[in-house]
């Protein structure tokens, strides 16, 4: 049945019946392509042509795609036919789980909620923080992003998912990356329940100064704020670490995880927090249910968490996310000086980012694409080139001018010096393609851009 339903047109389907919209995107960028098959941080296209997966399924493939070992255990447990989910009941796939996860956590933290997903990770971060602080408001970062349901977005500081949503939900508030007073002047008030923070921000991989995410923590100590790290996107060796915060010896109070969890076979999260917090909230037999969702301990997730954490160890993945995420750096680095529109090049183990600015001075129609169509560059023009080097990856930051790399922890250093070499050959052609647009009085636009 699988294979039969496969052989089908994706496209006509898809913008049929889920999202025309997507579809008229992916064919703009060149990206709609029909993928054939997947392993470690390789696609194929029904071509027989392979990609490199920078990608990375938005980071959720830090053990590979299709991950032999953790299929294995997927097939095994299928076989066993458990009898998961009782509801009225328990079985230790998920206490073992959470055993794990604790082992490679901070010893304040002692207890693990299961989601099915990042964004419900952040849901219960918010909730349980609320209920064991008694406080109502949450505290955020600038320019983060925490989730897309409505809790995680009024976390979030994205104004474009927010916009066509009305009001935010009331009682959260943002303030700047890496200044403690204005932190510290809402904490005063002691109303602050929990200040979340991701410790590498993934829209624009946007890494803290030194000393303001330990100061931060201290701050929310001192005023009785939860102080929550994020790690759905940097957690699972990410950035080099097992989890981000170990890069600056935090201590957090609630840690959210999700994405790799489930080595990108099953939608999986879960929100480590402290006993204390825990018991606070599920305080009696009545109150014994008070959060959770029918499926998030399931049987396959619990198995795949526990496949993919035994991978990350046995593969030594963290390891790797920080050797080659260096070698990334010192390829890629030297394009700031060589290319006028390179502003930056930043990241932390293999979470990887380019932000791009505005071409030499002279391109009068650069500007004006700029105003029209904020992302154009990186998203029309950077990303299409980058099918002629059969590489994918993503379109980032609040003003859309940043590409990115969460690419599976399993490529090879062969796989990053391939990505750099093509960068180059991506940034020579579109330096080009605004001057060249300027010369001819061309309109830009989304399609023509495309063709090029
Ligand atoms: N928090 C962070 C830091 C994330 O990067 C994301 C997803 N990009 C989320 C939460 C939401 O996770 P999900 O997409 O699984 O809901």
């Amino acid at each position: 049945m699988v294979s039969e339903v496969l052989a089908g047109d994706p496209f006509a389907s898809y913008a049929r019946s889920v999202n025309p919209q997507f579809v008229r995107m992916l064919r703009a960028i060149g990206f709609d392509r029909r993928w054939a098959r997947a392993e470690g941080a390789y696609l194929w296209d029904a071509d027989g042509s392979r990609f490199l997966d920078l990608l990375g399924g938005y980071g959720m493939f830090n053990v590979g795609r299709n991950n032999p070992r953790v299929r294995e255990a997927l097939v095994e447990a299928l076989a066993l036919e458990t009898p998961g989910s009782v509801q009225l009941g328990v079985n230790s796939l998920s206490g073992a789980l959470a055993d794990e996860l604790l082992k490679r956590l901070p010893a304040r933290l002692g207890k693990v909620l299961f989601t099915n997903s990042g964004t419900e990770a952040v849901e219960a971060a918010i909730k349980l923080a609320r209920g064991a602080t008694g406080r109502p408001r949450v505290l955020a970062l600038e320019h983060a992003f925490h989730g897309l349901t409505t809790g995680s977005l009024a976390a979030g500081d994205s104004p474009e998912f927010k916009a066509p949503f009305g009001p935010p939900l009331p009682g959260f508030d943002h303030v700047p990356l890496g200044d403690l007073e204005a932190l510290e002047r809402e904490l005063r008030r002691e109303d602050v329940a929990l200040f979340i923070v991701e410790p590498v921000q993934g829209k624009g991989v946007n890494l803290p100064d030194p000393g303001y995410l330990p100061a931060a923590q201290q701050l929310c100590r001192d005023y009785g704020t939860l102080f929550c790290a994020d790690e759905v996107q940097t957690g699972l060796g990410r950035t080099g670490r097992f989890f981000a915060f170990e890069h600056e010896g935090l201590e957090p109070d609630m840690v959210t995880i999700a994405k790799s969890i489930s080595g990108g076979y099953i939608p999986s999260g879960a929100l480590a927090l402290r006993t204390d917090d825990l018991l606070q909230v599920f305080d009696s037999l009545e109150h014994a249910v008070l959060h959770g969702s029918t499926f998030a301990p399931n049987d396959l997730a619990m198995v795949a968490g526990l496949a993919t954490l035994q991978e990350i160890d046995a593969e030594g993945l963290v390891e790797r996310s920080r050797t080659l995420g260096e070698r990334l750096l010192d390829a890629t680095r030297p394009l700031v000086d060589r290319y006028d529109v390179v502003r930056e090049v930043r990241g932390r183990g293999l979470m990887w980012a380019i932000e791009f600015g505005e071409p030499a001075a002279g391109s009068r129609a650069w500007r004006a694409v700029e105003r029209a169509q904020r992302g154009l560059f990186a998203q029309f023009v950077v990303v299409p080139l980058f099918t002629d080097h059969h590489v994918l990856c993503q379109v980032a930051g609040h003003g859309l001018n940043i590409v990115k790399g969460l690419p599976p922890l399993t490529l090879t250093a062969e796989d990053v010096d391939e990505f750099a070499t093509a960068l180059d050959a991506v940034l020579v052609k579109a330096e080009r393609i605004p001057r060249a647009a300027a010369r001819f009085g061309l309109k830009l636009g989304a399609s023509s851009l495309a063709r090029h």
